[in-house]
């Protein structure tokens, strides 16, 4: 069966899907400030809907799914549906992003259900600045969760920033410090503008470059991994003096779409083929009436043709997402 190749000759491999919308922190750059929007329990996809769309998206060569969410760990019996992808035929990696509080709980639960890879969003590791910043209290669960995820096997755990100036800029270099201390690979991706309180400006981006100066400055010289991991769009460095590395996404300096190889699924079923896609395709609605494989690898191909050169635009300019990234997934 032929892959999903789209017009600029990109082959998708990866799909992310979002298991919920809710969440159980409030980070001040992505949850709003007023009353959250949540989706009724009915419009979220159950895992048996999941799975048939997973396997349809593998046998196109769909090879590796991360779940994210909302928070992922929120959704009820998540080790059930983590199986259930591991026994999928085509899929090769699977991978969850968590904010981490709930780890603690789930980490040999979900190991021994296949998860392969875990990365773990932190921006801060102060606790004042940690309740600042998601409007909770939960730091050390976070800590022991990733704790708790090592004794269950998961390694090379990666820790997910987002450094954004006014914000959380002041914890680059705290985060790397407790990043080489726990031997924990640290990446920063750039503050991106998904529809939030309309928080994003050009200027509260600390750009990846930025981001290296500061590290080579208070840290530790910092030198080129080349290549970087295949797939990954961070750039990688590591330290001169052996201890870690570090991963700079620069999805606002330098996007990378020209390699996105990416498709999303939301929460509510709706495909989209770019985080900043003005296009969804509903394949919650042709589950529920009775689709066919043949429809869903039609609707699959019709929104990787669909899939525009560059930020989910002609012209290569941020047209803010239309979803908060809690409703996209993240
Ligand atoms: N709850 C999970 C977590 O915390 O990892 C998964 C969802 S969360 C939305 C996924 C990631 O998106 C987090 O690392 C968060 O920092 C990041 N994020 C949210 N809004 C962002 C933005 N505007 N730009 C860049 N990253 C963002």
């Amino acid at each position: 069966m032929s892959r999903l190749v789209d017009h600029f000759g990109r082959v998708h491999t990866a799909l992310r899907i979002s298991v919920t919308d809710r969440c159980n922190i409030r980070c001040a750059y992505c949850a709003s400030s007023r009353e959250m929007d949540f989706l009724p329990q009915g419009e979220i996809l159950s895992f048996e809907e999941i799975v048939r769309f997973g396997c349809v998206a593998a046998g196109l060569g769909i090879r590796k799914v991360r779940l994210t969410g909302g928070e992922p760990l929120l959704r009820k019996d998540l080790p059930r549906l983590v199986e259930m992808l591991a026994a999928t035929p085509g899929i090769e990696e699977l991978a969850m992003t968590t904010n981490g509080i709930l780890l603690a709980r789930y980490a040999s639960a979900l190991r021994a259900a296949g998860l392969q890879r875990l990365n773990v969003s932190l921006d801060t590791v102060s606790t004042d600045k940690f309740e600042e910043l998601t409007r909770r209290d939960e730091l050390p669960q976070v800590l022991e969760g990733i704790a708790a995820a090592r004794r269950a096997g998961f390694d090379q755990i990666k820790l997910n920033a987002v450094a954004i100036r006014g914000l959380t800029e002041n914890e680059i270099v705290p985060l790397a410090k407790f990043a080489r201390e726990h031997d924990l690979q640290l990446r920063f991706i750039e503050f991106m503008p998904v529809h939030c309180d309309d928080l994003w400006s050009r200027q509260r981006v600390v750009s990846s470059a930025e981001i290296l100066r500061i590290l080579s400055q208070s840290v530790g010289s910092l030198e080129p991994v080349s290549p970087s991991t295949a797939g990954s769009p961070a750039e990688e460095y590591r330290f001169l003096d052996g201890g870690g590395r570090i991963g700079l996404v620069p999805s606002v300096s330098r996007p990378f779409c020209g390699d996105c190889h990416r498709l999303r699924l939301t929460a509510d079923g709706k495909l989209r083929n770019c985080l900043f896609s003005t296009r969804q395709w509903d394949v919650r609605a042709l589950l529920r009436a009775g689709g066919t494989d043949e429809q869903l690898l039609h609707l699959l191909r019709s929104a990787v043709d669909a899939k525009k050169k560059a930020r989910g635009t002609d012209d290569g300019q941020f047209a803010p997402a239309d979803r908060p990234m809690y409703q996209i997934g993240g």
